[in-house]
């Protein structure tokens, strides 16, 4: 803990480290934490979960992300530790952020349920921090405008009034999330300059000018990013299964819009559609609130509507070659919602999954690494070892995460009872037996 001299000098800015806490050891809260330290914080990191707890400070990172590990195990128990108790965390903490997960109620909407907790449980721990210290606590969750003024302020304040309130919404992208952190296109944080100026002050060893506003408006930009790059993808199906019934190759009209600027290439890859943890939740959750508003948002309706689609239009396509799945043996190569992760929320391997084992298939699934993750979503399906373990006597296949490692298979697929082979990222190219692209 600093002493009052100390901490003075730091708030003056003549002090560049802080002592962060963070809430919540998910995705954000591990890469944050492990960031931070490496910039040269002193961080102690918050979950409920021992064993998250247990985990980070032996060094080892509760999820799999590339460079986590190196951090961790540089930082823990010197720059970084971990607890499960917020009054070990809070009271010396100068800043603390809120990363606590934000999932969608069963209509869609935020259930901010994690988040108020968590804020009441920080709102409990200040009240043994020292009374002439300042505090600021963070929204980092991606929470609807107006969640960190009217539900987060009232429960970390209570009855202080020198507690400051900033909300800094997370861009990273997860496979890339340490990269990302370190190396942002954008810092976003919303909140009155003396709050929004000590949360800037902790990224001042990061290349990247923060963008300063009011703590609505950056709730609000996170939002519109996610909902923008979904609709990017939702609008490359649409014209690509438009481009399949016309048999045009949607990859090259996508790679020729790509390079105009005003649209870019990214997120133009057509395919069996958006998960994860953030797009489908977040469009979701900006359609309940503006339907809360009594705005009706028609584009981000039909961005959902054609995602949810597109997994399905990969089973149409595998009946129409192999017939009737009962009783046949099905390859799904790819589990996570997208390479270089684990990460299985939203997958869209798992509406695709659900439906072939309600119509009798038996599944054969390999994945790198999201295998153990998606055992405990459906224990009944054969997790195999290898693509060529999955495909081995197979009956048709379906391909769902663009795994680098599947762009290399060729003669893994002579195994298959015949070659059906339906591609949903166009992650491999086959010139023999049935090899269909989703919208290609
Ligand atoms: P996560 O579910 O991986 O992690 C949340 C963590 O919070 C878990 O470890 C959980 O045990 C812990 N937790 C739950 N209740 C708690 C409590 N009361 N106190 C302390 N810890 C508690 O979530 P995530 O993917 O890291 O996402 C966190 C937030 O960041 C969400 O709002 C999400 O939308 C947003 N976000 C996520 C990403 C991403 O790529 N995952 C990117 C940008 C923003």
């Amino acid at each position: 803990m600093l002493t009052a001299d100390e901490r003075d000098s730091r708030n003056r800015g003549e002090v560049s480290f802080m002592n962060v806490a963070i809430i919540g050891t998910g995705y954000v809260g591990t890469v944050t934490g492990a960031c931070f330290a490496e910039l040269g914080h002193n961080v102690v990191c918050v979950d409920i979960d021992s064993r998250k707890v247990d985990l980070i400070n032996a060094g080892i990172p509760p999820i799999h992300e590339p460079e986590l590990a190196e951090l961790l195990k540089k930082h823990a128990r010197a720059g970084l530790r971990a607890t499960v108790d917020y009054n070990d965390a809070i009271p010396s903490s100068d800043i603390a952020f809120i990363c606590v997960g934000t999932p969608s109620d069963e209509d869609g909407r935020i259930d901010l349920s994690i988040v108020r907790s968590a804020s009441e449980s920080i709102g409990d721990a200040l009240k043994l921090a020292d009374r002439d210290s300042y505090h600021v606590v963070v929204v980092k969750s991606t929470v609807v405008p107006g969640t960190t003024e009217n539900v987060v302020a009232p429960l970390v304040r209570g009855e202080r009034d020198d507690v400051g309130i900033a909300m800094n919404p997370e861009f990273l992208r997860e496979g890339k999330a340490v990269y990302d952190f370190m190396n942002p296109d954008k810092i976003v944080i919303g909140g009155d300059p003396r709050s929004a100026g000590m949360v800037a002050r902790l990224y001042e060893k990061i290349p990247c000018k923060a963008t300063l506003t009011d703590i609505r408006t950056a709730e609000m930009i996170k939002y519109a990013n996610n909902s923008f790059l979904a609709t990017k993808i939702s609008y490359a199906n649409e014209i690509g299964n438009i481009c399949k019934k016309l048999e045009i190759d949607v990859y090259e009209v996508m790679s020729a819009i790509g390079k105009d600027f005003r649209i870019s290439e990214h997120f133009l890859n057509a395919g069996a559609g958006f998960g994860g943890s953030c797009f489908p939740k977040d469009v979701k959750a900006l359609i309940g609130k503006a339907e809360e508003l009594g705005y009706d948002p028609l584009i981000l309706r039909a961005v959902v509507r054609v995602n949810e689609e597109q997994p399905m239009r990969m089973i149409e396509l595998l009946v129409k070659q192999i017939g009737d799945v009962r009783g046949r043996r099905i390859a799904i190569l790819g589990l996570a919602f997208k390479n270089d992760t684990d990460d299985i929320r939203e997958a869209r391997s798992i509406p695709v999954i659900r439906k072939l084992l309600g119509m009798g298939a038996s599944v054969a699934a390999y994945d790198p690494l999201a295998a153990e993750n998606m055992r405990t979503v459906f224990p009944d399906v054969e997790y195999c070892q290898s693509a060529a373990d999955a495909l081995s006597g197979a009956d048709g296949c379906l391909i769902m995460t663009e795994w680098d490692e599947f762009r290399s298979l060729d003669r893994e697929f002579d195994a298959m009872n015949e070659i059906v082979v339906i591609d949903g990222r166009r992650a491999v190219s086959l010139d023999r037996g049935v090899y269909e692209g989703i919208c290609w």
